[in-house]
């Protein structure tokens, strides 16, 4: 039902291609990162190889290739996201170091005792805690968004707790936990009737669906390469100019600015501003390799592969006896989080791990979500393009024998 050749696309990833404890490796810990395709590591390779140097200043042909390489993926990743310009767009460490220049730049010029912050129950402890910090420093207050029994947002939760102090709204356009998305281009409209700036952790989203900055109307929209089949240590910033413009740096150093003296410093222009330092000059360039490979492919083909799998996964988990689905939103990408009525989750992950297949067990950094479920956490399964329904039945099947043995 789908276009794509996935023997093809596996063929493209060399991790794919290797026994685990003398199994087929099944690899479905996707939604902690990606596997990379060749083009990818040639990427790396290539450049490491064939012109490795530093970038902006030097004034030889190797600096001006890696300069030019490197502002390529600036104007790549600003297509990905439908960006009004390539410079609204800031490389970062990942999504993590993005939710943390926001807080750190934008939350400290902003935020006032008494003011609000919204967090959602379905968040990443990585966009709870720069918040919490940020209200700490500041005496505002954290806000969370409740969600229902299928791990949906609650929203007429999230209108009541809109209100004339709210500042920043900060929510997860996918749960890396439950696989749940959100609305976020009604929750980017409402908390706009406030005056609210929204921020969105696109770190699940950006490799299953089309992101449209400028159709959201988001605020600030952060990501990491990682997770959509590029490298890591390195993500994208998205804001909007008036704000970048108006924040002051994140960190002071090289690159950030226009001129120095022991009098004062000038800043540097946006993107340069909030790139202090040499930065991650061979990922950047592979981040573009990743991005076109992701393109090529098309999200609308990578999405309906995804959700078939999904749905596979889900009839086929849903007949072994005691299983437990954690997460049951009617829009979901594909994150299948479960567990055994009466059996630890990491016990499950190693009796998978001992049949090749990977999934991630625990709280998958969101602890307060596993509380309010009243669990310590959960199995999770999270396909990728490059999956089958034949690896989707070997986790069934191992699924199924832990389900016997503990019965
Ligand atoms: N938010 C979500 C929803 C995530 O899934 C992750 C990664 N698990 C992060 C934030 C943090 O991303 P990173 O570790 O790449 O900074």
């Amino acid at each position: 039902s789908n276009t794509l050749d996935i023997q093809q696309i596996r063929a493209q990833f060399p991790v794919l291609h290797q026994e685990v404890n003398g199994k087929p490796l099944v690899y479905f810990d996707n939604a902690a990162t990606t596997q990379k395709p060749q083009v990818v590591i040639d990427a790396l390779d290539n450049y490491y190889k064939g012109y490795n140097s530093n970038i902006h200043r030097g004034a030889h042909a190797l600096a001006d290739k890696a300069t030019q390489a490197f502002e390529e993926t600036r104007k790549t990743a600003a297509e990905f996201l439908n960006a009004e310009t390539p410079e609204q767009v800031i490389f970062t460490k990942g999504t993590t170091d993005g939710i943390n220049l926001i807080a750190s730049s934008y939350g400290r010029q902003n935020i006032q005792a008494g003011d609000e912050i919204i967090v959602s129950t379905l968040e990443h402890h990585s966009n709870i805690v720069p918040w919490q910090m940020l209200c700490q420093e500041k005496g505002a207050t954290l806000k969370v968004i409740p969600i229902n029994a299928k791990g949906e947002l609650i929203m007429e939760e999230f209108e009541k707790l809109l209100t004339a102090n709210t500042k920043i709204v900060a929510v997860n356009h996918a749960s890396n936990a439950l696989g749940t998305v959100n609305p976020i281009a009604e929750m980017i409209e409402k908390a706009h009737t406030v005056g609210a700036v929204v921020v969105v952790d696109g770190a699940q989203s950006a490799s299953h669906f089309d992101i449209d900055v400028q159709a959201l109307g988001v605020d600030f929209f952060v990501t990491s390469a990682h997770k959509v089949y590029g490298p890591t240590g390195i993500g994208l910033l998205y804001g909007k100019r008036v704000f970048l413009e108006e924040m002051p740096p994140y960190q002071g150093g090289g690159e950030m600015i226009k001129e120095v003296s022991f009098d004062g410093t000038t800043f540097n222009e946006i993107p340069y501003k909030f790139e202090a330092g040499t930065p991650n000059i061979a990922d950047v360039i592979a981040f573009d390799a990743a991005m076109k490979w992701v393109q090529d492919l098309g999200k609308e083909a990578i999405r309906a592969h995804e959700a078939e799998l999904l749905a596979y996964a889900n009839e086929k988990l849903s007949e072994i006896p005691g299983i437990i689905f954690y997460g049951t939103a009617a829009e979901k990408v594909s994150v299948l989080s479960f567990g055994l009525e009466g059996v630890h989750p990491f016990d499950i992950g190693m009796m998978l791990d001992a049949r090749g297949v990977a999934v991630r067990t625990g709280h998958h950094c969101t602890q307060p979500l596993m509380k309010h479920l009243g669990i310590e956490g959960t199995v999770r399964a999270s396909f990728s393009v490059y999956n089958t329904k034949e690896e989707i039945d070997t986790l069934v099947q191992g699924v199924a024998r832990v389900a016997k043995m503990m019965a």
